[in-house]
């Protein structure tokens, strides 16, 4: 388990993040770490792994430069996939279901957090894609 990188402490994060909006009711496991099934065109900058029930970060993320709400918008993102779970539609299964998306969006800086990855992607692609 890798939870302080060189700029952010991940567990510091999820425990602020908890708090703030499940009552601290969340338990999993947070680590900096690149997810194995990482395609090579992009990069997943977030995984949460249902069977080790643990979050990894990608690493490329613990810079100086990304800005605090970014890395907490997608450890949000991952901890709502243990809070939604998977659903099964019509036989297929889906994780980003219209539910998921609107429990999102209830992240304080969701909206600030997507325009900055909309203008920083290409950046952040060519430094570690
Ligand atoms: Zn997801």
């Amino acid at each position: 388990m890798n939870i302080n990188g060189r700029f952010f402490n991940l567990k510091e994060i999820f425990d602020r993040l908890n708090h703030e909006y499940f009552g601290g009711t969340i338990s999993i496991k947070i680590t900096w770490g690149r997810n194995v099934r990482n395609g090579r065109r992009y990069i997943r900058f977030g995984s949460y792994t249902e069977k080790d029930n643990i979050i990894r970060i990608h690493p490329s993320l613990d810079r100086q430069d990304i800005p605090s709400y970014f890395i907490e918008s997608i450890v949000y993102h991952e901890m709502l996939h243990k809070v939604v779970g998977v659903r099964i539609v019509n036989g297929r299964r889906r994780i980003h279901t219209p539910e998921f998306k609107n429990m999102e969006r209830r992240f304080k800086y969701y909206k600030e957090a997507r325009e900055w990855e909309k203008s920083n992607i290409r950046r952040l692609l060519k430094h570690y894609g």
